[in-house]
């Protein structure tokens, strides 16, 4: 027999996890959706040529695609994140500006599995496209800080840098280029293979070697227009007019190649070094114009949903939530009182759950307090006989006889009706 377990860098979520997992984009949804966030289904797989434009020479796209050809030969890559989708959604669909969108679903990288590191994951993340201005920049960062906040983090930092525009960035790329040739022999071999494809990226190291030569390197700030610079103050302003602390970080480029002007990262310093990172973003001001529509101002952040949820853990924080049931049906006649009265109860509107296989009152019992239940309701012979239930509370150690004509009554009076 062959021995199925799930593939590499993949997991399967169960109960009570699933819960958690629910629970934290519940509150993701509502912390956006009360800034005018709508909600955005992008599909799983794209034409590769989406994610090429997220720029050839990272590392998602050069190394760590799903991409294979379909039985129509296209060339199809399983989306590595969801920005190049939004964007390219905004391109076909044109919708007014500012466009304000939010989403939540796994993405696809193939990467070396690790605690914290998966080849499916989950972010959840929003992008606001067609405007300009800084105030949107410092409500996406306000955004996730609040979300963070939300779920009861306290140990977060942000480090914000800005980029410049597309012509600091390509200025600042050769001046890197050339500083850290001149060190080139000091350098880890991973980081001399970067910098042919990135000089960006050697910056990302946290080699020791390589730290060395990091620490002396040019800062990208001392190349980027007045503009941007401007633009960068009046950012800076607003968060701090929301009494949001921030550590400017000279050498944050973050992994994609878009990344233009304001660019932010979110480290949890409750996680051990090789994962803190728990979410970031920036503009991509050039990203809807590479995908072939008009010139677009953009902004967004994608969070990671496993580790943020680790970041939880190690601050004991959102736990997920207990399991809930509104009744319990204990029948030890012959199964179909509880069959009848479970549906009675949910045609009501109240939660209901029963064993199976008539198993002994002491099995059902314990069933009862597995699911969570606040009552039970026993029938046994008598009551049939009667035409009663016995409630019982669960965990009260009481019980008492309630005629079965009144048992929704009695059931209201120890739930609050949901879901009718
Ligand atoms: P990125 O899309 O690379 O900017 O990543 C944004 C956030 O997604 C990171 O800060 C991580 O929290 C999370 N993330 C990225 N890649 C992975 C991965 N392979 N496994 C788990 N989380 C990830």
């Amino acid at each position: 027999m062959a021995d199925f377990k799930t593939s590499p860098g993949t997991r399967d979520i169960l109960s009570p996890d699933s819960a958690r997992w629910r629970a934290f984009q519940g509150v993701f949804e509502s912390t956006v959706e009360a800034a005018g966030y709508d909600y955005i289904i992008p599909p799983m797989f794209e034409d590769l040529d989406v994610f090429l434009r997220l720029g050839e020479a990272t590392d998602v796209v050069t190394k760590e695609m799903y991409d294979f050809h379909d039985k129509g030969g296209r060339h199809i890559a399983l989306r590595p994140e969801q920005t190049a989708s939004v964007c390219r959604a905004f391109v076909e669909h044109r919708p007014t500006t500012p466009w304000k969108v939010w989403y939540s679903g796994p993405n696809f990288r193939y990467e070396k599995p690790q605690q914290g590191r998966y080849r499916q994951f989950d972010q959840v993340g929003i992008e606001a496209l067609g405007v300009d201005d800084a105030f949107l920049d410092a409500e996406v960062i306000a955004l996730a800080a609040k979300f963070y906040s939300a779920l009861g983090l306290r140990k977060i930092e942000l480090s914000i840098n800005s980029l410049g525009d597309s012509g600091d960035r390509d200025k600042y790329a050769k001046k890197l280029s050339e500083y850290f040739a001149k060190h080139e022999s000091k350098l880890t071999a991973e980081s001399k293979a970067t910098l042919l494809r990135n000089p960006l990226r050697v910056l990302d190291s946290k080699r020791e070697p390589d730290q060395e030569i990091i620490i002396g390197a040019p800062a990208i700030r001392e190349t980027i227009s007045n503009e941007s610079r401007e633009h960068f103050e009046a950012v800076l302003s607003a968060l701090d007019a929301l009494k949001i602390s921030y550590k400017i970080n000279d050498r944050l480029v973050r992994g994609l190649d878009y990344y233009r002007r304001t660019t932010f990262e979110f480290v949890s310093t409750a996680l051990e070094a090789a994962h803190t990172a728990i979410g970031g973003g920036g503009r991509y001001d050039g990203l809807v114009e590479a995908l072939g529509g008009p010139p677009t101002a953009g902004i967004g952040f994608a969070l990671g949903l496993d580790r943020t949820l680790l970041a939880c853990d190690a601050e004991s924080v959102f736990a997920a939530p207990l399991k809930e049931v509104d009744v319990f049906v204990v029948d030890t006649v012959d199964g179909t009182h509880a069959h009848e009265l479970c549906h009675q109860i949910r045609t009501h509107g109240f939660s209901a759950d029963r064993a199976y296989d008539l198993r002994s009152i002491k099995a059902q019992m314990k069933a009862a307090d597995r699911s969570g239940a606040r009552i039970a309701l026993i029938i046994g012979s008598n009551e049939v006989e009667n035409e009663s239930v016995m409630l019982r509370p669960m965990g009260s150690g009481e019980q008492y006889v309630v005629p079965r004509q009144d048992i929704l009554n009695e059931i209201a009076k120890y739930t609050i009706k949901t879901n009718i």
